[in-house]
């Protein structure tokens, strides 16, 4: 089936000036990614903060634009639509924020803020959106008689059902969670996971969720991409990428969560500056498997259903699947 969103060699760069004003390099926030999403999948797009995830999301939503690549919605380039036409995509095209007191206008009721997006897209008839309104609250499992409150009424989980609420008001085909619940308590989290999960299902929704905690993806993703300073390293199924990771990165990040009596074996090292990123392999600086090539070469990351970009992939010891816990 023809994929719903197809990013070709996108790339995105923000210069970074001085306090003169000069041109003191590039942050390669996006730096060549080729992402094909199919209709109805849950891709996870992970990594650790500031390897340009969340870049790439407002990319695929067109909220931003490339400097170099590709992105096509339903087979259509989004660079080569009028901004009204890109505007009336929007209906299709849905982000949640991670957090929702920065996302709900403080001014506006639920009833509004719920009712906004209708309106905009002129979605139902006026008459009718008070009806919506309260069928969208309690399909994230809000009462409707709370319509009337204010966003300072509710607590950090409602306040995200309401922001949910919101972007499927339009009736949107791709949604896009941008670290949807990290900014909630633990035990909110699981509840608001489990919301999208039932609205993903029941909606036949396309979901990106956008993330550093690899807990909240192994429960939710189908497909996973490892990004890393502007580039995915690892793409695959889920199961696969959890089970038999290949990228050294990605076998990194998934023993830097503690497994069933196993410690946390946290990544060493920082993240390079993401302004001039190290040359060839750029996880090189942090690699316990670098050698010389990996400096010079960049790895590239093969068309496959399962696929990492790493020199050394087929010759690296076997990955300790982390859930075969050691039974000390
Ligand atoms: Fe490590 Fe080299 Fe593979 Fe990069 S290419 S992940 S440095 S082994
Ligand atoms: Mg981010």
């Amino acid at each position: 089936s023809t994929p719903i969103l197809e990013l070709s060699n996108l790339k995105k760069h923000f210069p970074v000036r001085d306090a003169l004003g000069r041109k003191r390099g590039a942050v390669h926030a996006v730096d060549g990614v080729d992402l094909s999403i199919r209709a109805g999948e849950v891709l996870a797009v992970v990594g650790e903060s500031g390897c340009g995830k969340s870049t790439l999301g407002r990319l695929m939503l067109g909220l931003i634009e490339p400097d170099a690549g590709e992105v096509r919605f339903r087979g259509e380039a989004l660079g080569s639509l009028s901004a009204r036409a890109l505007r009336a995509r929007r209906r299709d095209m849905q982000l949640i924020f991670q957090d929702p007191y920065a996302s709900l206008d403080p001014r506006m009721t639920v009833e509004q803020a719920v009712a906004e997006p209708l309106i905009l897209h002129r979605t139902v008839p006026r008459a009718d959106i008070p009806t919506r309104v309260a069928g969208l609250l309690e399909r994230v499992g809000l009462r409707p008689e709370l319509a009337g409150r204010w966003p300072h009424e509710f607590s950090g989980g409602q306040r995200q059902r309401v922001a949910i609420a919101r972007a499927l008001a339009s009736g949107p085909a791709l949604v896009i969670g941008d670290e949807p619940v990290s900014a909630l308590d633990v035990s909110v989290q699981a509840q608001v996971i489990n919301l999208l999960q039932g609205l993903i299902r029941e909606l036949g929704l396309t979901f990106v969720l956008i993330s550093h905690d690899l807990a909240v993806v192994r429960h939710v993703a189908d497909r996973v991409a490892v990004m890393y300073l502007g580039r995915i390293v690892e793409a695959g199924p889920a199961a696969e990428v959890f089970s038999n990771p290949r990228h050294p990165y990605t076998r990194a990040l998934l023993a830097a969560v503690p497994g069933q009596g196993r410690p946390a074996a946290p990544l060493a090292g920082d993240m390079p500056s993401p302004i001039d990123p190290p040359p060839g392999c750029r996880f090189h600086t942090r690699c316990p498997h670098a050698v010389d090539r990996c400096r010079a070469e960049t790895p590239l990351l093969p068309a496959a259903l399962h696929a990492a970009a790493c020199h050394l992939q087929d010759s690296l010891p076997p990955a300790i699947p982390p859930a075969e816990a050691d039974p000390g």
